[in-house]
């Protein structure tokens, strides 16, 4: 921040509650929120449910159920808090995800010790992304503070299972109508895209399982079987001399970070073939026989340039091209997943709100980015209908999901500068 220049009232409001804002995210990551399973969403939930009605807020804990992976073991549940103004006027939204992946081996802090060192608090979920929650609730009250008279409505919700595509959290709540355009405008994701970037989006995806069929026969006569393992081999050929490099030559014009996102890509994420590995503790042989079922698990992510039906033909026609080769090939391709590209425009609302807020807050034009994999927007975008939303929050990406994963406090102090800038602009006539 310029020195010179008398500091924002609102901004002085935030640098007063800069102890708050490290005790509520130490607080948000000893509540150890493991995604799978799914544990303590309950207890997240209350936890935020009294912080945020000591705030005004009126709010509801909603639990997605029937939803993937929800079970009375392991609940899906979510918060969703509302503060109405004092007049009509839009509504922006805060949607944080509460949950954590698995810690993972190499931590010298206590993963959900919450421990503050050298200007950082250490947790897992500390970038990503109880830092940025925390941001957006400090931000809020320290609005309402010096804005009770403010017009529209300011949401905040946390959601579950973003980490396992967001199905018993934003889909949900999507499905169930609190992401319409009629009753949220504006929507902000503090996921841990660094506190001077605007992230727009992100790439599709497509995952497929590709098999190939052959016959079982005895190990010893494989001119008797046909083995789908040297089926593979040709696909996998097919897809290094030629998918590859076609998949390499394209690129987007959306801002993709890191710079080799910009391509199209693929990856194999698993293969498997023949009998099953054995179980642990087994020290016997395997049986000699011909493999007749190999399988791949693709994941194909895709630009805003390129549309699905054309991904999908492109595999089916590569797949035709090695049965053309290959007496007796025969092959099968699933569905499993797919999301389609976002990206919000630039010069949507939330966009140009943000961008002027990190003008005025760090002195410098933000960065646009799109992310290189999805996050919840895929839900806001297609079940809600809702295109105004951008990922803005504080933390490194990089450390997300990583052993002695940090966020850095000056930078949740200006992340939350920005975000209560943004609800002046918005809310403030
Ligand atoms: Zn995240």
């Amino acid at each position: 921040m310029d020195a010179d220049r008398p500091q924002d009232p609102l901004l002085a409001e935030i640098a007063r509650r800069r102890d708050d804002l490290v005790t509520l995210t130490q607080e948000l990551i000893r509540i150890p929120t493991l995604n799978p399973p799914g544990r303590h969403y309950r207890d997240i939930c209350e936890y935020l449910d009294a912080r945020l009605r000591r705030a005004g807020f009126k709010t509801e804990l909603v639990r997605a159920t029937g939803a993937r992976a929800d079970s009375d073991r392991h609940p899906r549940w979510n918060i969703i808090a509302r503060r109405d103004g004092a007049r009509p006027g839009d509504c922006v939204h805060f949607n944080s995800h509460t949950d954590v992946v698995e810690v993972g081996h190499g931590w010298s802090v206590d993963p959900f010790g919450g421990e503050l060192r050298d200007g950082r608090v250490y947790g897992r979920g500390a970038c990503d992304m109880k830092g940025g929650l925390a941001a957006s609730i400090v931000a809020a009250e320290s609005f309402l503070a010096r804005h009770p008279d403010f017009a529209g409505a300011i949401e905040i919700s946390g959601t579950a299972d973003e980490e396992s595509g967001g199905y018993g959290g934003v889909a949900w709540l999507a499905e169930k109508g609190y992401f319409t355009p009629e009753r949220v405008q504006h929507v902000i994701i503090p996921e841990p895209l660094g506190k001077d970037r605007i992230c727009l989006g992100h790439r599709g995806v497509w995952w497929a399982e590709i098999e190939t069929q052959g016959r079982i026969a005895h190990g010893s006569m494989p001119f008797l079987g046909d083995c789908a393992v040297r089926h593979m081999g040709a696909v996998l050929e097919e897809i290094e001399r030629h998918l590859m490099p076609l998949l390499a030559s394209r690129r987007t014009a959306m801002p993709v970070v890191p710079e080799g996102a910009r391509h199209s890509t693929l990856n194999i994420n698993s293969i498997h073939g023949g009998e099953p590995e054995p179980e642990p503790g087994y020290d016997g042989f395997p049986a000699p026989c011909v493999p007749d079922r190999c399988r791949i698990v693709i994941d194909r992510r895709f630009l805003i340039e390129e549309d699905i039906a054309t991904v999908k033909a492109e595999i089916a026609a590569m797949m035709e091209h090695v049965k053309a080769e290959r007496p007796d090939f025969s092959y099968e391709i699933r569905d499993m997943f797919e999301v389609l590209p976002s990206m919000t425009a630039r010069e949507a609302p939330i966009v140009t709100s943000v961008a002027a807020a990190i003008e005025r807050v760090l002195a410098r034009a933000p960065e646009y980015v799109v992310s290189p994999g999805t996050y919840d927007q895929k839900h806001i975008d297609r079940i809600g209908r809702m295109h105004n939303c951008i990922a803005y929050g504080p933390g490194i990406l990089d450390l997300a999901h990583q052993p002695d994963e940090w966020v850095g406090i000056d930078d949740m102090v200006d992340s939350a500068g920005v975000m209560a800038l943004t609800l002046a602009e918005l809310l403030v006539r």
